[in-house]
């Protein structure tokens, strides 16, 4: 339908863009887009957020009151988000006058378990086998093939939060229970070989882009490390491009997407998640790509042509959880001293300006750089060991 949000002309440096959340992911989108010479306007209920303290304005309202989202639409002619559980009626509200990139329908899709898996499963893509987990009845009823296996919530996880191993079928019903039965998925355990992402961006007209495949490591279910490029052999790498280009095309997808996947040990390739935004495993790309994953999203919003997702150096990049500002077991946390990070000189810090650091609080991350990935793993794991990140002598 033609209208104003389907107005294809490029968005000329010096106007306003729209950013729904004020995380790091958006603090990083608007540094990147104010580099390109936006101006971005944040909408986000928090006081002091991460992209709200670097956004040329602030709208401090929550995501659907209808005040705030008329002062964005007003300013801005394209919007973007930058987490997944942003409502879809705020997305809906904004398309009636802005370019809205991703949709509200894909993100609809990637914000629910039951409805990714179903999607993936349905087009073709190869998936855990899972079953949907709504009632008692299909808890109490679930195929025994799928244990050992995980109870996922099919809204608001992440960071491995709302999801609770099971080794048995009876574990199924106690963990449904205690998820406050909320629609579930039950996963069977998958044999994890390693994971790995891959960052696509796709453009109105289809054209696409991906960026190196990335090996994930995580701790307590929160990402610690992405290694780049994946440890991996590169027709396994090249396919796992080609299914996040295809995924994206299943999708129609507008902007940037992550796709994280398991390698099993029998070397097959299944999609697990989906994230409709720039994603932690993709912070590499800012410091060691010609374009990084947020200038893409910058770019796909505004329609300017994709920039070039090249990679110049091996990277691995380190999670900065809150628990490295606590000393041991003491209450009160302090700055860290971060001479041990810029000491190295292709180590690259990023603080995103928290207030509060809490144990497992995502607060910032470094990319090591070098010519060789031992050398960038040789920096990570040193700079892990002087921080007292757990897992320095992991990297073999
Ligand atoms: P989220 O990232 O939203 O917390 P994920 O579905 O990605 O949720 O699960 C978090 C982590 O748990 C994964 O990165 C992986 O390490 C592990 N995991 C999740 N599902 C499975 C599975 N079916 N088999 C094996 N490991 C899994
Ligand atoms: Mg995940």
């Amino acid at each position: 339908m033609a209208g104003p949000g389907s107005d294809d002309a490029p968005i000329p440096p010096g106007q306003w863009l729209g950013l729904l959340g004020g995380g790091q992911l958006g603090r990083m989108f608007c540094m990147a887009a104010q580099s390109l010479g936006y101006r971005v306007a944040v909408l986000d209920p928090g006081a002091d957020s991460p992209a709200g303290s670097v956004a040329d304005r602030h709208i401090h309202a929550d995501y659907l009151a209808p005040a705030g989202l008329a002062r964005l639409a007003a300013l801005a002619r394209a919007a973007t988000t930058e987490f997944e559980n942003v409502p879809a009626a705020a997305l809906e509200y904004l398309a009636r006058s802005a370019r809205v990139t991703p949709a509200a329908a894909s993100v609809a899709i990637a914000q629910d378990r039951i409805r990714e898996k179903t999607f993936l499963r349905d087009h073709g893509f190869a998936v855990v086998p899972f079953a949907v987990v709504g009632s008692e009845r299909e808890a109490a009823d679930v195929d025994p093939a799928l244990v050992p296996g995980i109870v996922k919530s099919a809204r608001l996880g992440y960071d491995g939060k709302g999801q609770a191993r099971v080794a048995t079928a009876a574990e199924v019903v106690a963990a449904f229970r205690a998820m406050g039965k909320v629609p579930c998925v039950l996963e069977k355990l998958a044999d994890l070989a390693c994971e790995v992402s891959v960052i696509v961006a796709r453009s109105d007209a289809g054209a696409t882009t991906t960026w190196p495949v990335a090996e994930n490591r995580h701790r307590e279910g929160i990402l610690d490390v992405s290694i780049v490029p994946a440890r991996v052999e590169a027709a396994l790498a090249e396919r796992a491009r080609e299914i996040a280009t295809r995924v994206a095309a299943a999708l129609d997808y507008r902007g940037v997407l992550c796709v994280e996947m398991f390698v099993t040990r029998d070397g097959a390739l299944l999609v697990n998640e989906l994230a409709p935004r720039p994603h932690n495993s993709g912070h590499y790309t800012i410091d060691a790509c010609v374009t990084s994953q947020f200038e893409q999203q910058a770019r796909v919003l505004a329609g300017l042509p994709l920039g070039d997702t090249r990679q110049h150096e091996p990277a691995v990049m380190v999670n900065l959880l809150g628990d490295v500002w606590f000393e041991g077991a003491s209450a009160a946390p302090r700055e860290p001293d971060w001479t041990c990070v810029l000491r190295h000189p292709q180590a690259k810090l990023h603080l995103y300006g928290k207030a509060e650091p809490r144990r497992g609080r995502k607060m910032g991350h470094v990319t090591c750089l070098a010519p060789t990935l031992a050398g960038a793993l040789a920096v990570a794991a040193a700079i892990k060991r002087d921080l007292g990140i757990p897992g320095a002598g992991e990297f073999g």
